[in-house]
């Protein structure tokens, strides 16, 4: 796993040293000097997580990460603050400017890589995220980028399993003031209640008695649900091994004995921001997908998804020596019906048709919504005469019974004309199969509309 790392110092001696371990782990090293040159490099993306000193003159490693996170374009980016000073008044100034996470000077090598890995593998999986959310944003969904910046991270359900009553209660109330809290002595079967219930976080102490911690982080871990689940370790000074286990398994963050209550409440928040950035994201991936496939106003597939199936579906169909039949259906006279009833009518016409469409295919038939007030029907292992039958039985049932408009206050009649083309043996062009059905469909308007023509 490689990656470029930013790293911001104004003294080059510390840069240097960064520098030397982190491409002798065959990372990638880009390097500013100040903050302003810092944010540049961000902007222009050159950068997958940023080493960010705190103690700079002019503008200091606060305002930098400030104003990263501030920006949506530089928001995901993962911040790591070197500090000098080991105090938890800094630390809370760091949280609260949206770093993600410390590393205090001389820096231990090995927290170092681990520290950088974790985000490096969080920071791959956002830009993918992000780039297939770009293409949602072109199909004309709200901008995610910008609904996934709002995230505050507040309001979490957050399970805590602490076997020290003080420790316990103490966690409980600094995070209460942000989060809802469930605090535990004992994990029980702790995949199976977090699966139960929504958590957005687990706090989990290493030093559970009667029971292995590490155990359990394998335990969630390996469920599929539980796979973004944030998880933190509660861990003593001297637990430096079973930390770095802890990360290697997949937890995500850890807080060392005595624990600071503000640093509790901002890495926690920080968990809770980063699961829901990506949920944010995911969400909008999958309306992505659907839009891409599904017609708005019909909720019936789209021309897009009808294109793709019809290739495979003819493919699969004269493989088999089967025949595919399709129908092509167009509204007789609609543009009257938006003139004399207005668009809002023809809206509701064209959903109760695609709607009586749907009720008369079976299940392995593709309806879709061809565009305009046209439809299209596949319909697999079916020979030309079972397809005019179903082209028939569509064409009399929109006639006989008159489509409710204005929300049901007023009714009018409807016809459809409809062309039957059959692909058989030895056929195998999508387009061919579709100009023909499309021919016997302008045959059946030129012959009077309300009829079905089978191709010649
Ligand atoms: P023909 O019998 O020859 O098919 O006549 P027609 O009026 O149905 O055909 P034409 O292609 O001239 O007009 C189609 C009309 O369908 C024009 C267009 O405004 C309307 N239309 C297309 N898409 C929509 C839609 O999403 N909603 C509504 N309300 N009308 C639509
Ligand atoms: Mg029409
Ligand atoms: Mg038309």
């Amino acid at each position: 796993m490689t990656a470029r790392i930013l790293i911001v110092d104004d003294i080059f001696a510390n840069i240097r040293l960064l520098e030397a371990r982190l491409t002798a782990e065959y990372f990638t090293v880009v390097t500013a000097m100040n903050g302003p040159q810092a944010l540049d490099i961000c902007d222009r993306g050159e950068c997958d997580v940023v080493l960010l000193d705190v103690m700079m003159p002019g503008m200091d490693g606060f305002e930098v990460c400030q104003r990263l996170k501030n920006a949506p374009a530089t928001a995901h980016l993962p911040v790591v603050m070197v500090t000098a000073l080991d105090s938890p008044a800094d630390r809370l100034r760091g949280l609260q400017a949206g770093a993600d996470d410390f590393l205090t000077k001389p820096i231990n090598e090995v927290a170092l890589l681990t520290r950088v890995r974790s985000l490096v593998r969080l920071k791959h999986l956002t830009d993918e995220l992000r780039a297939r959310a770009a293409t949602s944003q072109e199909l004309g969904l709200p901008d995610p980028l910008a609904v996934a910046a709002a995230e505050d991270g507040r309001n979490g359900r957050v399970l805590v399993i602490e076997d020290r009553a003080n420790a316990a209660d103490r966690m409980q109330v600094a995070l209460a003031q942000h989060h809802v809290v469930d605090c535990d002595n004992e994990a029980g079967d702790l995949p199976a209640r977090l699966a139960d219930n929504a958590y957005d976080c687990l706090v989990l102490s290493l030093g559970l008695q009667g029971t292995d911690p590490l155990r359990l982080v394998s335990q969630v871990r390996s469920k599929d649900k539980l796979r973004n689940l944030p998880i933190v370790v509660l861990a003593e000074t001297t637990d430096d091994a079973r930390v770095l286990r802890a990360l290697d398994m997949g937890v995500h963050d850890y807080l060392i004995r005595p624990i600071d209550r503000n640093e509790l409440v901002a890495r926690i928040s920080t968990q809770v921001r980063k699961k829901r950035y990506q949920e944010r994201l995911r969400e909008n991936l999958q309306a992505s997908m659907e839009l891409a496939i599904v017609d708005p106003l019909t909720k019936l597939h789209n021309r897009r998804y009808f294109h793709s199936h019809l290739a495979s579906l003819l493919n699969d169909g004269v493989a088999r020596g089967a025949a595919v039949s399709l129908l092509v259906i167009d509204m007789d006279h609609f543009k009257k019906v938006n003139d004399t009833h207005g668009h809002d009518a023809g809206d509701e016409v064209l959903r109760e048709c695609a709607e009586r469409l749907r009720k008369v295919v079976r299940g392995i038939d593709i309806v879709a919504r061809f565009g305009g007030e046209e439809f299209v029907i596949v319909m697999p292992d079916t020979e030309s005469f079972a397809a005019s039958r179903v082209a028939e039985r569509i064409r009399a049932g929109i006639e006989k019974s008159p489509f409710p408009i204005h929300k049901g206050q007023k009714s009018i009649d409807v016809t459809v004309s409809i062309g039957v083309a059959t692909a058989g043996e030895g056929f195998d062009s999508p387009d061919r199969l579709f100009k023909l059905a499309d021919e016997a469909l302008y045959d059946a308007k030129k012959s009077g509309r309300n009829q079905v023509k089978l191709a010649a």
